[in-house]
């Protein structure tokens, strides 16, 4: 918190103070967190950030809290050259950002979680919740555990069992609402009003959003101080992708790093794609739609902060696009084949929506390009039973592997 000014209104800049407010009372446009970024240049510097401990926390002079609380392993997650992939899309530098193995909950939810749960305890909320697709459920579940907090989720009724349990464990109460995620988040937004409990992406979620923030920080730190040329994101309710992109920005306004900021490309599964829609159509705010996907963590047809996302791909000279759920399920399979990482349907639709990129030729094949993997495949792995291989069932005798096994191999 040294380091913070206030919350400041995205759109009109009226400056308030940093508590749990996150709609701007003159306007309603939403609130961010603004830091005196004179004063964290020259303190934040590339030795101080490495000599810390792999989280977002070593971060810390760019994130709005006091002490960090929760999320000591959240963060710091792979950024892994794809070499085999790379190939099979036709570009020669490829990079999986890989928060398939984010810590505790295995999603970039962690990120964004560790920050607004640490926020939670300073400002004192009874309560800690969330409405959720599914990830975010699970992480506030954990957070809010490892801080002994009161926690409520608040799910669709439809979500894959695996998110359910993946919650459910940490012992919350979870609440499934008779509705899609736009209706758990107004009924949620009603509760957060009437009871004064904290809710991670409702009134938390500037603080929430600032933990995003970390992805774009990463990257930049595990090439060596630099920019790539694209950043491929997914966008649910649109917190993500804006927040890469100051996080990118931030780095460079204190010193941290110099050069063209990336293009930014939006990924939206076609069954939930407001944002790509808008894009497309021109139109700076998206039109909501309903949606039917087997991406459920990226099924939120009517994004908070749709319209953000919309100018930061405009501004950075990216692209929207989106993929079918056939297409989904080839590049999570393609994923897992070339570079051995299994992702759930948000991270197909990034790879399949990165191919679509390269094949359309705004991604040139001498470029290089990050893919961010937001989630596991473990949690929605019921998906993909019908498109692997059953095991090949033998006999415990040698002649047993001989007579069926052997005869298929290249060479005996
Ligand atoms: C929440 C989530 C996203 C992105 O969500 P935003 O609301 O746009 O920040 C992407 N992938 C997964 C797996 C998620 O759970
Ligand atoms: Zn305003």
């Amino acid at each position: 918190m040294r380091f913070v000014v206030g919350l400041t209104c995205h759109e009109c800049g009226t400056r308030y103070e940093p508590k749990a407010s996150y709609v701007c009372s003159e306007c309603f446009g939403p609130l961010e967190v603004s830091y005196d970024y004179d004063a964290i240049r020259g303190v934040m510097t590339r030795d101080v950030i490495e000599s810390r401990p792999p989280s977002i926390w070593r971060y810390k002079e760019l994130l709005p809290v006091v002490e960090p609380r929760t999320g000591f392993h959240s963060g710091f997650t792979p950024l892994v050259r794809a070499t085999r992939l790379a190939r099979e899309l036709g570009v020669s530098e490829l990079y999986i950002k890989d928060d398939s193995v984010n810590h505790p909950t295995f999603s970039y939810k962690d990120r964004v979680v560790s920050v607004a749960a640490t926020k939670a305890v300073e400002l004192g909320f009874p309560v800690f919740g969330c409405a959720s697709t599914g990830n975010l459920a699970g992480s506030v579940a954990a957070h809010a555990a490892r801080l002994g907090m009161q926690c409520y989720v608040f799910i669709p009724h439809d979500l894959e069992p695996n998110k359910i349990l993946g919650a459910a464990i940490y012992r919350p109460h979870v609440i499934a609402v008779e509705g899609n995620y736009d209706d758990v988040n107004r009924l949620c937004t009603e509760i957060a009003d009437r009871y004064g409990w904290g809710f991670a992406n409702i009134n938390l979620r500037a603080y929430y959003a600032e933990g995003a923030k970390s992805m774009g920080f990463e990257i930049v730190e595990q090439l060596g101080w630099r920019y790539p040329d694209h950043i491929v994101s997914p966008v649910a309710g649109g917190t993500l992708l804006p927040r890469i992109y100051k996080g990118l920005r931030e780095f460079r306004e204190v010193g941290l790093v110099s050069g063209t900021l990336p293009r930014i490309h939006a990924a939206q599964p076609a069954g939930s794609a407001p944002v790509v829609k808008a894009l497309e159509a021109g139109l700076d705010f998206p039109e909501p739609v309903k949606p039917n996907t087997i991406a459920k963590s990226l099924a939120i047809g009517n994004p908070a902060d749709g319209f953000q996302v919309v100018k930061v791909v405009k501004d950075t000279g990216g692209a929207g696009a989106m993929a079918t759920d056939a297409e989904i399920i080839d590049a999570i399979q393609l994923l897992a084949r070339t570079e051995g990482i299994f992702t759930e349907p948000a991270g197909g639709t990034t790879l399949a929506v990165a191919k679509i990129l390269v094949q359309r030729g705004i991604i040139k094949p001498h470029e290089s390009v990050v893919v961010c993997i937001t989630g596991n495949g473990y949690k929605t792995a019921e998906i993909m039973r019908d498109y692997v291989e059953p095991p090949v069932t033998i006999g415990r005798k040698l002649s047993d592997f001989e007579r069926v096994v052997a005869p298929q191999t290249v060479s005996a």
